[in-house]
């Protein structure tokens, strides 16, 4: 099999192999790793139905670390999707009204991003053999809530990897928080930033592009990767379960196979969805991709004018993963919208650095068919809850009820009757407060984790293992900052001074 090479996304000059991708993350130009080609799917889409989801997700993932070695490959598939995860299927699908919910949140902690972050420790730790790099790893993410506890998980103890996560201070859940400050592992260091998760990930890609600094360093023997979404080595890995799902929908015979199916796709940072459209790229019969945002409705707008336009003030919403202005991995679309025109991308990410907006060409605005973009209003949000609830005994999180808000609209608008799958980014119990107060404003008077308790007599579903009991654990990081401090407490937790 011919290998695939990864380029940035705003010059071609260089090609890497996806190990150096995986260590890097990021491209020193300030770009993102892209495959130079798509692999093709090579087997009948019947022959993947027999397949579990470790077997998938070596056949796929296989096609783009092709410098990986067979046993190795397997070897990080084994580790990340085991019984970390509470159910052997990994990502089941579950049918109810007209739509099926492709949940992601099986993992040890209860969100999409395990899916992701449970193999990326292991593929970065065999790329960084695979280039004999001995040095010690250091991994800066910046997180919206979810992402940061997910790496902190996944990278626990991992033997020569240190991990420093920022989040947003009043930008995640009181959950969401404790379930990151009570991080176990001597090699693990949360910060509260005093920002958003936009300022927070500035800061992060700041000191990833301080030349100066990643010199230091060198000399020190410790290099930085990242665990955010731009790293091909999560990207990836999201490909597998949209066809896992497709399959799962074959199986239950919800589809013919061949039949072209929806996905919707609550998207903050532009990486899950992104997946499903490689996916289509390698050839899963995919009819639309749509594309649901909260208030933060930046990529509704972009989907249906082409403009990209970051001037506006963020909204704290109660999806809070997906309060992003900056979804860097659109970047990554545009790539495949222009042909590869790094110059012309270039350009696009200067303009939005320096005016805060960008047009693609009508050219590249043909390629968005493949997109429907829509948003979800805070009470629209609630109400989706509320009435899935009501209708169907199941309770959605609040992101998944801004997909399903969207695709209700989505049918309203196009009375398309193409299978849908939602795809559930996060268990409910993750978001008790706003999910509760949906149902009934009464829950408002309790604490976020009374109202654990609660969600699990009214849903009858068992509080998840992440989060049982979580208020009673350890506090082991207390660590708070301003935005501008960030390079400095980085310095400090890593002993190389700026
Ligand atoms: C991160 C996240 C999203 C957004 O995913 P992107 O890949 O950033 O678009 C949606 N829902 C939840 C629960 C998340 O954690």
């Amino acid at each position: 099999m011919s290998n695939i090479f990864y380029q940035s996304t705003r010059e071609s000059s260089k090609k890497v192999l996806s190990s150096e991708a995986i260590v890097r993350g990021i491209c020193e130009d300030g770009g993102l790793f892209v495959p130079d080609i798509l692999p093709k799917l090579d087997k009948k889409l019947d022959e993947l139905k027999s397949m579990n989801y470790r077997e998938l997700a070596f056949y796929v993932m296989s096609k783009f670390f092709t410098d990986f070695k067979e046993e190795e490959l397997k070897d990080c598939i084994n580790k990340a999707y085991d019984d970390k995860f509470d159910t052997s299927v990994i990502a089941p699908l579950v049918k109810k009204g007209d739509a099926s919910f492709l949940e992601l949140f099986h993992g040890p902690t209860i969100a999409f991003k395990d899916m992701a972050l449970s193999i990326l420790p292991h593929l970065l730790k065999t790329a960084a053999r695979n280039l004999n790099i001995n040095k010690e790893i250091v991994i800066l993410t910046a997180t919206s809530g979810d992402t940061g506890k997910a790496a902190l998980e996944g990278f626990t103890n991992v033997d020569g990897v240190k991990i420093i996560v920022f989040f947003p201070q009043d930008g995640v859940s009181e959950i969401q928080k404790m379930q990151m400050v009570t991080q176990k592992g001597e090699n693990t260091f949360v910060v509260g930033v005093k920002g958003n998760f936009d300022d927070c990930q500035t800061g992060v890609k700041n000191i990833f592009s301080d030349k100066e600094y990643n010199k230091k360093l060198d000399d020190n023997n410790i290099v930085f990767s990242s665990a955010n979404s731009i790293n091909i080595g999560r990207l990836v890995p999201q490909i597998v379960y949209y066809f896992y799902s497709y399959i799962q929908m074959c199986n239950s015979n919800e589809i013919n196979v061949g039949d072209s199916i929806n996905f919707v796709v609550p998207t903050g940072n532009f990486g899950n969805i992104l997946a499903a459209y490689y996916a289509k790229k390698m050839g899963l019969p995919i009819n639309k991709l749509i594309c649901a945002s909260n208030e933060n409705n930046v990529l509704y707008d972009f989907i249906n004018t082409g403009v990209y336009d970051k001037r506006r003030e963020l909204k704290l919403t109660i999806s809070p993963s997906m309060d992003i202005l900056v979804s860097s991995n659109l970047e990554r679309l545009l790539v495949s919208l222009n042909d590869g025109n790094r110059e012309q991308i270039k350009n696009m990410m200067d303009s939005l650095t320096s005016k805060g907006i960008y047009e693609i060409t009508d050219e590249m605005k043909k390629g968005l068919i493949s997109f429907y973009g829509g948003y979800s209003t805070e009470q629209e949000t609630h109400d989706t809850i509320k009435n899935v609830f009501e209708q169907e005994n199941y309770l959605l999180d609040t992101h998944t009820a801004v997909a399903y808000s969207v695709y209700e609209k989505y049918k309203d608008a196009t009375n398309d009757v193409t299978k849908t799958v939602v795809v559930s980014t996060a268990s409910p119990f993750k978001f008790t407060r706003s999910v509760m107060t949906s149902i009934d404003a009464k829950y408002d008077e309790f604490t976020d984790f009374e109202l654990v308790e609660k969600m699990a007599e009214l849903s009858k579903v068992r509080i998840p293992a992440a989060i049982k009991d979580i208020n009673k654990r350890e506090i082991k990081h207390g660590r708070i900052c301003e935005v501008d401090e960030m390079k400095s407490v980085v310095a400090d937790i890593i002993n190389v001074s700026i």
